[in-house]
């Protein structure tokens, strides 16, 4: 049976832990096509967070996404409406190169009250990101310390674990976080992570494979996890579930839910 630490039972018993508060490093917002989110607006979802002890969400809005008419300004708004509770990344769209140096400065102008990093979204902008188009993005990045959240998935041409390596060797600096930890391709993930120390796994999705979470504990350390949920997409109390029902310790728990986003975000707080 299950040892019931202390934090496993004040979660199961109040939703949430006052003394592991939880940094959601994957995060969207609004509605999408094709699929029906019942909480998608920016206060629904800071309901959802307080439900579950989320402190802090980390999120591009889909309209940052996939209007670049819009480009980030719904993602800038959220985060003037609720400073305490949300940061951005800012979306650099390759498919619309022109954007970008508008994109750096704003992002210039913006950061660290609203931006902390940028966002690439390269299996479904279809550039692959060694691509040139974001090379400014990367360099920009790479010269500050900047955090890059990148979609990563198993076998991919644009994000998989091979175009992932290329790039982290090309920007030691940049504190990398493999969004989604290439998914399926879990011992490449673990093995990007053991070649490079600023490369982070990034949990979303990979709470639905069962085992994942104890294999990267035990072969990455719980030290380069970081919790995430693509909020609203996915539901933080799920993730919160997997990890308190994982065979790892309090101490990854709260490596894993805070205290690495703690030691990423303290330059900004
Ligand atoms: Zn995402």
């Amino acid at each position: 049976m299950q040892y019931i630490s202390p934090l496993i039972r004040e979660f199961w018993e109040n939703g949430k832990s006052e003394t592991c508060p939880i940094y959601d490093m994957h995060g969207h917002m609004g509605s999408y096509h094709s699929i029906y989110f019942p909480r998608a607006g920016t206060a629904a979802m800071v309901r959802t967070m307080d439900e579950a002890g989320v402190r802090m969400l980390v999120f591009s809005h889909h309209t940052a996404l996939f209007a670049p008419n819009l480009a980030n300004t719904r993602s800038v708004a959220a985060v003037r409406r609720y400073p305490e509770r949300l940061r951005a990344y800012c979306v650099v769209n390759p498919n619309y190169p022109e954007q970008l140096e508008s994109d750096l400065a704003s992002f210039e102008t913006l950061h660290p009250e609203i931006y902390v990093g940028f966002k690439f979204l390269s299996d479904y902008h279809q550039i692959a990101l060694t691509d040139d188009r974001y090379r400014p993005a990367w360099e920009y990045a790479n010269a500050r310390g900047l955090l890059i959240l990148a979609h990563t998935w198993g076998g991919s041409q644009f994000d998989g674990p091979d175009v992932v390596r290329k790039v982290a060797e090309r920007y030691p600096n940049v504190k990398f976080l493999l969004g989604h930890s290439c998914h399926g391709d879990w011992d490449a993930a673990i093995q990007l992570a053991r070649d490079f120390p600023n490369i982070y796994l990034e949990l979303t999705a990979v709470f639905d494979d069962r085992g994942v979470i104890e294999k990267f504990t035990q072969e990455a350390g719980s030290n380069r996890m970081l919790f995430g949920t693509d909020l609203p997409w996915f539901d933080p109390h799920h993730a919160i579930g997997v990890l308190l029902n994982a065979d790892i310790t309090d101490e990854d728990r709260h490596n894993i839910c805070h205290r690495n986003a703690e030691q990423l975000l303290a330059a900004y707080f």
